[in-house]
């Protein structure tokens, strides 16, 4: 592994910790936080820091870095000091142009990718990547489902998201915990205040990291997407049986798919009135093995 140069020491001379540069910036430039975009700015650097100290230093076979939702830059800054090569992903038109116009943002080096980053991460799937991102809450689920599903060598990453989905990710048997654990060992570093970001978004936040497995239960793309579609299937109409939600979940177009997902329950002995969260993760990771290996 590369270990390079990782990121500069902390800046406190970073001019938007403050919410009055910010709001001061923002309305210079006759624009506001966009809250259809999630945008909660991190104005805390103990918190910048506690980031990049959860960056793994020699654990990955990492070729580049991605950052999702630059913002104000708080994260890129310190990211594109790195001897690696970033990309960085942003919706906001304006915060695309201001990160260019920073001289931090090296045209030669780092990369822009402008636009939905659900629509963009197939533009690093063949890169061993390592990801931050203070994410834009209103589309978590989507983005690790998108990127684990997109990139088959992602490394892992150090994410904010809101504390209650990094508690159904560590806690509970849901579909997206189920996903993400058949990929990644899912750490949680720390409860993150409301009071660490401007605007203050509703609800706490909380650090978290991915760390991917080194060999995958699932590897090209089709055998993911068929993983997804069982999960799907089961977490489909709550109070369901397992049994139930393969025979009626309205995602298939052929009965014998359906069929093919109950004798893969039956090959497992699954007793006839088990509902998803009596599963564990390696029965539905069993599941849908036979799923795939049945080719239905
Ligand atoms: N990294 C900055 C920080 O920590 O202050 C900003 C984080 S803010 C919570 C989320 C960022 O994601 C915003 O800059 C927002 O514009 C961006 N964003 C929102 N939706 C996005 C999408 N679909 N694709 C790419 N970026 C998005």
């Amino acid at each position: 592994m590369k270990t390079g140069n990782l990121f500069l020491p902390q800046n406190f001379n970073f001019e938007f910790y403050k919410p009055s540069k910010i709001n001061e910036f923002l309305r210079s430039n006759q624009v506001s936080p966009q809250k259809k975009w999630g945008q909660n700015f991190l104005i805390d650097p103990n918190i910048v820091e506690l980031i990049f100290s959860s960056f793994p230093k020699n654990d990955y076979e990492i070729e580049c870095i991605g950052e999702i939702g630059t913002g104000l830059g708080v994260l890129s800054h310190r990211i594109a000091s790195s001897d690696y090569p970033v990309f960085f992903f942003e919706i906001d038109p304006f915060l695309c142009k201001f990160l260019q116009s920073n001289a931090y943002f090296q045209k030669n080096k780092h990369t822009l990718l402008q636009g939905d980053v659900l629509k963009n991460l197939n533009q690093v799937a063949n890169k061993k990547i390592f990801i931050f991102g203070n994410l834009p809450y209103y589309i978590t689920s989507d983005i690790f489902t998108t990127l684990l599903k997109t990139i088959p060598e992602f490394q892992g990453g150090v994410f904010m998201v809101q504390k209650e989905f990094a508690k159904r990710l560590i806690e509970e048997i849901s579909s997206i915990s189920i996903f993400i654990s058949a990929f990644c060992e899912i750490k949680w570093i720390k409860k993150i205040s409301k009071t660490c970001f401007y605007p203050s978004p509703k609800e706490e936040s909380a650090l978290i990291t991915l760390k991917s497995f080194p060999n995958r239960i699932f590897t090209t793309k089709l055998e993911v997407e068929k993983f997804e579609l069982v999960l799907k299937t089961f977490f489909w109409g709550k109070r369901k049986t397992l049994y139930k939600s393969a025979k009626e979940a309205p995602f298939y177009s052929s009965i014998k798919e359906r069929d093919t997902l109950c004798e893969a329950l039956v090959e497992i002995k699954v007793p006839e009135k088990t509902r998803p969260e009596q599963l564990t993760k390696n029965q539905f990771y069993e599941i849908a093995k036979i799923f795939i290996k049945k080719g239905a």
